[in-house]
């Protein structure tokens, strides 16, 4: 029995898809065709697919499981469960107008006409609002269209801003803030839930690790008490005393988040040599 999972086949979700897979562990075999490849080491069968069809195939079973944007997997509104976020493909979708246009709020918007290729999601962020406005549908380079005199306005994936900025566009509205997601069919047997909640567990140990950081570090002995405090850990720091009397050595994990206001605090304190390293797996 093996479990089946679509992902992307070449776009922005592709690499880290593949990538994430990767890194649980999880290899293949040469012959890694462009439709689908399998595990060598794992009970998984991958496809390669165009992500808009991903929804659609992981609701009828063709593939057990997908990774697709939120965005893709809302506008597609399919019948599928959501079993995890996925930390990457990070994006928003976002309306965008002319730069020199006055924009106050989104009544501003009613009676435009808005080009988009989410017109599920635009829809019903425009009734929600209150907003009568049109929309537009069109399959891609979406940000040409209120220069071409196609819309007023857009409604489209955003990360940086860099493509509204070199299209002489601004950002107004955020409609939805997207990752990527794990998706599964709703009709899975036990068999293949367990081969899922065995790449969940590892999935979450990848995501875990990357979103923590080893910390190691010399502090003078009569601030030892006040450093541990500082220190979140996972359960509490080791300290390992140094060659050097009346010094020892700290180690502990931190959380990304709060990891400047930690060191900065740290060095406060008395703390020396920091050494900060990544983590691989995290199993807690
Ligand atoms: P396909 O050929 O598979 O249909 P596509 O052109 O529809 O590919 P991509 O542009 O590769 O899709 O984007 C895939 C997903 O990556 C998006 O649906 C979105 O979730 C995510 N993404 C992250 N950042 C961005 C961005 N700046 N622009 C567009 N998509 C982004
Ligand atoms: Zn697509």
């Amino acid at each position: 029995m093996k479990l089946k999972i679509a992902i992307q086949k070449s776009g922005r979700l592709s690499e880290d898809s593949l990538g994430l897979l990767k890194e649980c562990g999880i290899t293949f075999n040469n012959s890694m065709n462009k439709l689908k490849a399998e595990a060598k080491n794992f009970p998984l069968e991958v496809f390669f697919l165009r992500d808009d069809d991903i929804p659609q195939y992981v609701e009828d079973g063709v593939a057990d499981i997908g990774i697709v944007g939120e965005n893709v997997m809302l506008e597609k509104n399919k019948a599928v469960n959501v079993i995890d976020k996925l930390g990457f493909g990070k994006c928003r979708l976002s309306i965008a107008i002319p730069k020199e246009k006055k924009y106050k709020s989104i009544k501003d918007l009613s009676g435009k006409k808005i080009a988009t290729s989410y017109s599920e999601i635009l829809k019903s962020f425009l009734k929600k609002n209150k907003v009568k406005a049109e929309i537009h549908e069109i399959s891609g380079s979406v940000e040409i269209a209120p220069g071409i005199g196609l819309a007023d306005a857009i409604c489209d994936l955003v990360s940086s801003g860099s493509t509204l900025f070199t299209n002489g566009l601004k950002e107004v509205e955020v409609v939805l803030k997207s990752e990527a997601v794990l998706i599964a069919n709703k009709n899975l047997d036990k068999e293949k839930n367990k081969i899922i909640e065995k790449l969940l567990f590892r999935i979450q140990s990848v995501r875990k690790a990357s979103k923590n950081k080893y910390i190691l570090l010399n502090a003078p002995n009569e601030n030892l008490k006040k450093i541990c405090s500082i220190l979140p850990g996972m359960k509490s720091p080791t300290i390992l005393p140094l060659a050097e009397k009346g010094w020892s050595s700290v180690h502990s994990v931190l959380k990304e988040d709060d990891f400047w206001e930690i060191i900065e605090k740290l060095k406060e304190n008395g703390a020396q040599g920091i050494l900060v390293v990544p983590i691989e797996k995290m199993i807690v």
